[in-house]
This record gives structure tokens, sequence and C-alpha cells, in this order.
């Protein structure tokens, strides 16, 4: 993706998500991501979490109104080409979020596109969204999306599709589709059966599939959230959703292939590449 001539306004894009004090995944690993995109990130926090690599220790709502005032903030004086949702921790969030994306005109058929990425727990299993709050996910949240991207253990949270192969993953797409997302990715990442990380696009009407090498590697601390903002970022550009998906998954690939290893636990993805 191009980088702006020196002194130029770069694009903008908005990740609204949950921070990382290990400095691997969620609002940090958006921002870096942005900012190697040629994209100026924009950030409005919706929870702090108390994380290291080896796990999710606790984590601290802001208020839903705080949250969206960031949004309404940024979006008046700065202005946004993409936005990103990533960890929204709770209902009143995930309502205050869809409420001030739609007044803003951020979400599908609207003038700024958003990725939702439904975090719901982190890879150790620690949860990072109340449960009661799954109900918003679907009913407000992913109605709203331009492209939605649940792993597996999403899909199964949300659609309650146990994915094992290619046609339960396209079952779940359709599934995550009739919620009223423009397209959905079901990442295939975490399909351990498979020698290739295939994700599969869908847009209601037809199916794309994007097919990488598996990197095998631990340290895959904050890939779904980089990949998403790979995603918000090649949208800000200017890219329709199956090229920013074609290269968001390269780009993720890459990350995987330059982690490193960092604490005790799981290192994460690298997108200074
Ligand atoms: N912390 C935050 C704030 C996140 O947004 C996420 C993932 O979306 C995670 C942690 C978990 O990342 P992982 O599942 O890669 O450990």
């Amino acid at each position: 993706l191009p980088l702006s001539p020196r002194g130029e306004t770069p694009v903008r894009a908005l990740t609204i998500a949950g921070t990382d004090s290990g400095g691997g995944a969620g609002i940090q690993a958006d921002s870096r991501t942005m900012a190697m995109c040629g994209v100026h990130a924009c950030v409005a926090v919706a929870a702090v979490t108390v994380q290291n690599s080896v796990g999710v220790r606790g984590f601290h709502e802001i208020p839903a109104e705080t949250v969206a005032d960031q949004v309404r903030c940024v979006v008046e004086d700065i202005g946004v080409s993409a936005a990103k949702t990533g960890m929204l921790a709770s209902t009143q969030i995930i309502e205050a979020v869809a409420q001030v994306c739609s007044e803003v005109g951020i979400g599908r058929d609207m003038e700024v596109p958003l990725v939702v990425d439904p975090v719901c727990a982190s890879m150790h299993g620690d949860p990072l969204l109340h449960s009661d709050a799954l109900d918003a996910i679907r009913g407000v949240l992913i109605p709203l999306a331009t492209v939605v991207t649940p792993n597996l253990d999403e899909v199964r949270l949300i659609t309650s599709i146990e994915v094992v192969d290619d046609a339960s993953a396209r079952r779940a797409a359709e599934a995550l589709h009739a919620l009223g997302t423009q397209w959905v990715i079901v990442k295939g990442g975490h399909l351990r059966s498979s020698e290739k990380s295939t994700d599969l696009l869908f847009d209601g009407d037809r199916f794309l599939e994007f097919s990488t090498p598996r990197i095998e590697t631990g340290n895959d601390h904050g890939g779904g959230d980089t990949l998403a903002a790979a995603i918000a970022s090649a949208l800000a550009h200017g890219r329709s959703v199956p090229e920013a998906v074609e290269f968001a998954k390269e780009w993720i690939t890459k990350c995987l292939e330059w982690s490193y290893d960092l604490g005790h636990g799981h290192g994460p993805v690298n997108p200074l590449w």
C-alpha cells in the first residue's frame, strides 16, 4: 500500500478496541499495522486489558459514552476512510458504538466501511467479552459490518456451528451473512488439520477462497487483530473488500514469519517486518 510523500497527510482509519499491556494484540497491533500500511491510526479505547504473553488477568471497561465520544470527536475533525472494531467487552459499549457509527456514517452501505472483528476471548481462552454481549454482537454489530472476521471459536460462539471442513465453513459463512453483514470471512487459520491456511470470503452470492501456506509458530498473539487492521488499512486506501482481504492475507503471513518470542508465553506476530 502506498506511503504518503513526506509532509502530506496520509489516509486515516479508526480502531475501536482494547489495549494490550503486553504490546502484542489489540490497539497496539492495530496501530502498528496501520502505520506500516501508510495509514494514520486514530484510536477509540473501549477497554484496558491487564495481560502479558501468558494470558489476560482482567480488563476494565471504558464508559460507553466515552467510547462513543472518542469516535464522534475523531470523525468531526480528522475524518477517517475506514474503521475497525476489536474488543468491545460489553453490551453497553457495543450498543453505543453501533449507535455512534450509524450516526456518523460508518458501516455497510455508508461512506466509511467498517471491519468488525468480533473479539470474544484470547487464544488462551481468557474472556474478552461478557457472555451476555453475544446477542449484541449478533443483533447490532454484525448487521452494521461491511466485513466481519471471526476465527473458528468466534464462529462457534456466534452461530453454534463447529467448522471442521470446507462444507461446514460454507454453512457458517451463510449463517453469519444472514445476520446482516455485507461480507464475511471465515478464517481457517486455526483449522490445524489442514496444511494450508484457507480463508473463505462470502457476500451472500459468491465464495472466494484465499490460501496461504500454514506458518508453524506458537508466536501468533494478535494475529486476528493484525489481519482485520490490514483489511481496514487497504479499505482506507480505497481497495475493494476482496482486494483488501487478498492484501491482508499476504500481510499476516509475513507478520507470522517475522513473529518473535516474548516473555514466557506466546509472542506476537510482527507487523514491523
Ligand atoms: N487482547 C486484546 C485487547 C485483543 O483485542 C485480543 C484479540 O483480539 C487479544 C488480547 C487476544 O489475542 P490472541 O487471541 O491473539 O491472544
